[in-house]
């Protein structure tokens, strides 16, 4: 038996635990749903010097990035200029080495062209040579531990200005068993880095730090950017491929950058699973000397842009100091 009030209460009680137990699955499921994911992709590697040739200096910048990623498990892809690895003929073992430890870390490379030729700008011919060159080193420090090369990045993101020349181009690369890397997260973090590069010089620490700041603001501006983008084309947030460059700004942020990921509920995916979104399948109808975001030339390719004024701008100060 049982006081009315006592009882009222115990099955309250039961219907709150119960309640709490539905929320709590219910909660977890969404937020399992609401995963978002992104590859990180880093170009121009070894080192993005600015004319800092120092080895000490890009061994520091490079082995910070690589610490970054390994520290927080991101499993990151690096794009390759080759041209970085020699002196005239010779090699300079210590870029090389750089790679080495990269791919030795589990981190995959990509081939990113010998010296970042411009397809806008070069003859078919001499800018599929480029990628030939390019992959001499990388494929062989690859095949060292079983693996293959696998990913080409087109620098400047330029993947032919017409029809004709990224078909073209297209076909060599499947010929050669290349995939195409494409960018979703497009940005200009190479202005931000070159402007950092430039108060390192200086030996500007507060400016430093004011532009590190200002860095990831925009980049927490251009995921928000890219999510609602991806959302207009697709109704969802896509499966995000982030392009950053091997820059002392990068080295020094990428442990912030990889928090405001995971703030944004982010996992970190690797370029293969990234591509598994089908997303990525959409077909590219429209052509330009543009390079910019896949989203953007999908939107563009199925007439679908919605005009959004809306997309992060460098703050002209940085522009300035980086020029
Ligand atoms: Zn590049």
């Amino acid at each position: 038996m049982c006081v009315y009030n006592a009882c009222f209460t115990h099955n309250i009680t039961n219907h709150m635990r119960t309640l709490l137990t539905i929320l709590f699955f219910v909660s977890r499921f969404v937020s399992i749903g609401q995963q978002k994911q992104v590859c990180i992709s880093i170009d121009d590697l070894p080192v993005v010097n600015y004319g800092i040739t120092d080895s000490a200096y890009q061994i520091n910048v490079f082995n910070k990035i690589l610490y970054s990623l390994k520290k927080n498990e991101v499993p990151a892809i690096g794009f390759v200029n080759e041209v970085k690895l020699f002196n005239d003929s010779n090699v300079i073992h210590y870029q090389v080495d750089l790679l080495k430890s990269w791919v030795s870390n589990g981190l995959e490379l990509g081939n990113h062209s010998f010296s970042h030729k411009d397809y806008n700008n070069v003859p078919f011919h001499l800018y599929t040579n480029e990628i030939i060159k390019g992959e001499t080193v990388t494929k062989k420090l690859l095949s060292d531990q079983n693996r293959q090369i696998k990913y080409f990045r087109h620098p400047y993101l330029h993947i032919g200005n017409t029809k004709v020349k990224a078909d073209s181009l297209n076909d060599f690369l499947n010929k050669h068993n290349y995939v195409t890397a494409p960018v979703t997260i497009d940005n200009e973090d190479y202005v931000f880095a070159s402007a950092y590069s430039r108060a390192k010089q200086k030996d500007d620490t507060t400016l430093m730090n004011k532009i590190g700041l200002e860095y990831i603001a925009y980049m927490g501006k251009k995921i928000k950017y890219y999510e609602k983008q991806s959302n207009h084309l697709f109704g969802r947030n896509i499966s995000q491929i982030l392009l950053i460059h091997a820059s002392l700004l990068n080295s020094d942020y990428l442990n912030s950058l990889i928090a405001l990921f995971k703030a944004n509920n982010y996992v970190f995916v690797s370029m293969d699973n990234a591509l598994k979104d089908p997303a990525y399948k959409t077909e590219i109808t429209v052509f330009g000397n543009w390079g910019i975001s896949w989203i953007e030339r999908w939107a563009l390719s199925t007439k679908r842009k919605e005009y959004i004024n809306e997309d992060p701008v460098t703050p002209d100060y940085i522009r300035e100091l980086g020029n």
